[in-house]
């Protein structure tokens, strides 16, 4: 059966993308009294030392603490609440929003849909502000035994995070579904050329190939606020050495910034275009009357 491709997607990255800070850092190391740096850095010594993957090093860490041993998923998602964002997060979900909602989109059921997809926990992110204003977030999980994280049960690497966009490319949003299953083009729900990527760095490389091939529009994003400059350095290798994303732009989603420019600019097109294919497809179902 096909689709109407009606939806527009916008698939964010979290850490750095949305927010300035680790979300670790925000919530659980915070609120076990750890010291970050120290924390990150015995996560990197397991994956250089031991070969673990780094969504595997930080859970196990994590799971070290009695602090945090103790807590339940339930009580990682209200520390949600804790997190911080970019100028313009949680606002620009609802303004960009508005742009598909003109009457001359309406009419056509244009949507427009925000997910993310993150290599951190996705019971932090649950919690959060941005949490209403998605369609699904996707992140790493614990299992828990007897109200306490025991586990991971899930995780997402940077090379999984991929499988993500074509869970929404085909619709296929809960986890437990085969998202190899074949499914013909006019059947997928949301078309790549529908989709918006949003990262900050090399981990998000992936999601930035597979959009950008398959003809969605990849954007890097950097904290104009880093003193050391490292933030803006990788948007700028990612663009002009590595020709990975169409563009860079400042991590500021307020209206009239750069980013808004870019993403507001895109988002019409994409809308444009929808309305005209739907336009083209019931005037070619119309056979003319004949004549009197
Ligand atoms: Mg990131």
């Amino acid at each position: 059966m096909s689709e109407p491709q009606n939806i527009i997607a916008v698939v964010y990255d979290f850490d750095h993308t949305l927010s300035p800070q680790y979300m670790q850092d925000q919530t659980i190391l915070r609120h076990a009294g750890i010291e970050p740096q120290e924390f990150w850095d015995s996560c990197t010594a397991l994956i250089k030392e031991r070969g673990y993957d780094q969504e595997l090093a930080y859970m196990k860490r994590m799971l070290e603490h009695d602090a945090i041993r103790s807590l339940s998923n339930r009580d990682l998602q209200r520390m949600g609440a804790q997190l911080s964002f970019f100028p313009g997060i949680p606002e620009c979900f609802g303004e960009l929003n508005a742009i598909v909602q003109q009457p001359k989109y309406r009419e056509w059921d244009v949507h427009l849909e925000h997910y993310v997809v993150s290599s951190g926990l996705e019971a932090v992110l649950a919690g959060s502000e941005i949490a209403k204003w998605t369609k699904a977030v996707w992140g790493c999980r614990f299992d828990e035994e007897d109200g306490h994280i025991s586990f991971p049960k899930r995780t997402i690497s940077h090379t999984q995070k991929t499988q993500y966009l074509f869970r929404v490319n085909k619709n296929l949003l809960d986890a437990d579904q085969d998202v190899n299953d074949h499914m013909p083009e006019e059947a997928r729900r949301v078309p790549f050329r529908h989709m918006i990527y949003v990262g900050d760095g090399p981990t998000d490389v992936p999601c930035f190939t597979v959009i950008k091939k398959n003809g969605g529009l990849a954007v890097a994003v950097y904290n104009p606020d880093d003193p050391t400059r490292r933030s803006f350095k990788k948007c700028y290798d990612l663009t002009h050495h590595a020709d990975r994303v169409h563009f860079m732009a400042p991590a500021d989603y307020r209206s009239g910034s750069q980013l808004r420019l870019i993403l507001e600019q895109h988002l019409t097109e994409i809308a444009d275009g929808i309305v005209e294919r739907r336009r083209q497809a019931i005037a070619a179902t119309r056979v003319a009357a004949p004549p009197p």
